[in-house]
């Protein structure tokens, strides 16, 4: 079944990126909304994704709260 996870293949991308108020727990950095996007792929063709939001810092990447 080792092969199995080399041909399924999940991204992260961040689509939009608005600043709130809030301050990053690990480095003080700035905090801001994004809307997320994770798609899931298996041998290349695309079958399964799904957007959700989330709170993040912008310096550091770390997600601070998730919806
Ligand atoms: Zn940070």
């Amino acid at each position: 079944m080792v092969c199995f996870y080399f041909l399924v293949n999940q991204t992260r991308q961040v689509r939009q990126c608005k600043p709130t108020t809030g301050l990053c727990s690990r480095c003080g950095g700035k905090a801001s909304v994004a809307d997320m996007k994770t798609a899931t792929s298996f041998c290349y063709v695309l079958f399964y994704w799904k957007s959700w939001k989330t709170i993040m810092c912008t310096f550091c990447g770390t997600i601070l709260k998730t919806y």
